[in-house]
């Protein structure tokens, strides 16, 4: 009679548990020229207050809009802008600076002129090139509270940036309601609030450069696992293969013997504008330059397919497939 009413007990007990656990609440989103995958357990509310604000950021940020924020500042010179717009700006300057250059927001007559704005690739000649690069100077933009001003023919883009800070507003807007576990995949911009419904932390997956797998994993809570890398955009002339990441030195597509940059932290504007600046930089310049600052760690992939971690992370990433028995350096700050 005891062992059926304890049993009774166990059976009322694992109902009521699995009657708390929260759902998962997801939405699937085209924005920003990516597919964007939300998810947040036990929060319908929070899903659906996230898609409102990655559409409002788009038209907001979109280079190409013919209404955005930064559309109005590129045809006019500068004016008012929305005080987030202006934040991120101030933020993608801060890490421009950072980068000595390699991050710079006024890239863009470069990124249209080899066609990645409209997909009409070209290879723009030196003398089209060096004229344009004229132009290109993040350190003579003006960011205030609420407005821009640009010096004469500099044209903002915030590409390498925008996931980032739209996966940082995205988090903060879900922490603030109180949720716990969710997992905002913003196409190759992952950000993680808590960790998994059951406790333990995400697994974020960090793409093969050189293949459709993964290289391996991160072990991830309350952090952004942000990658950049040429295979994400690029296109092909004459067996030469050119990336949508320009390097401002030389106006043309970055080809510092990297294959792929990720960064982990906890800020995802700062991982998502290093990711960018890094992979223009390469590898000596990236792990000196994490060697100098704190708040992110590294995955690199080299061209020639070696894999260079930074010791912070050493715990947490695991090798994967055909990197499973591939020797990892691990880059340490002494
Ligand atoms: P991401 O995918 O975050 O690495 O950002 C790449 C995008 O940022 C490109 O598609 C361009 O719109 C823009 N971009 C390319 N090169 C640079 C650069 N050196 N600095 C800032 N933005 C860039
Ligand atoms: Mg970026």
């Amino acid at each position: 009679m005891r062992r059926a009413a304890s049993a009774i007990l166990c059976l009322a007990l694992l109902l009521a548990l699995a009657g708390c656990a929260p759902q998962a609440q997801t939405a699937t989103v085209f924005a920003m020229d990516t597919v964007m995958e939300l998810t947040a357990y036990g929060d319908r509310e929070a899903v659906d207050g996230a898609v409102s604000l990655i559409h409002a950021l788009e038209d907001r940020l979109s280079v190409t809009a013919a209404d955005s924020d930064i559309a109005r500042v590129n045809s006019s010179g500068g004016g008012a802008v929305d005080p987030g717009t202006a934040a991120l700006l101030r933020r993608a300057l801060d890490i421009s600076a950072l980068s000595g250059g390699a991050l710079d927001v006024t890239i863009y007559p470069l990124v249209r002129a080899w066609g990645f704005t409209t997909g009409e690739y070209r290879v723009p000649g030196d003398d089209e090139i060096g004229a344009l690069l004229k132009n290109v100077n993040y350190a003579a933009v003006q960011a205030g509270e609420a407005n821009v001003s640009l010096p004469a023919g500099a044209l903002l883009d915030l590409g390498a940036v925008a996931k980032g800070w739209t996966g940082d507003q995205i988090a903060a807007l879900w922490r603030q309601v109180g949720v716990k576990s969710g997992l905002i995949n913003l196409g190759g911009n992952v950000q993680t609030v808590g960790g998994k419904p059951d406790g333990s932390d995400w697994v974020v997956g960090i793409r093969d450069p050189f293949s459709e797998d993964v290289l391996g994993a991160i072990a991830a809570r309350d952090l952004a696992v942000v990658t950049s890398g040429g295979y994400q955009r690029y296109f092909e002339r004459e067996g030469v293969r050119y990336c949508h990441i320009i390097d401002p030195r030389t106006g043309k597509p970055a080809d510092s013997g990297l294959a792929s940059v990720t960064v982990i932290g906890r800020e995802g504007v700062l991982c998502d504008g290093l990711s960018t600046a890094l992979y223009v930089m390469g590898l000596e310049d990236a792990v000196r330059l994490w060697r100098e600052n704190t708040g992110f760690d590294l995955v690199l992939v080299t061209d020639g397919g070696q894999v260079v971690i930074t010791e912070g992370i050493e715990g947490s990433f695991t090798p994967m497939g055909a990197y499973t028995d591939k020797e990892i350096k691990v880059m340490r700050r002494g």
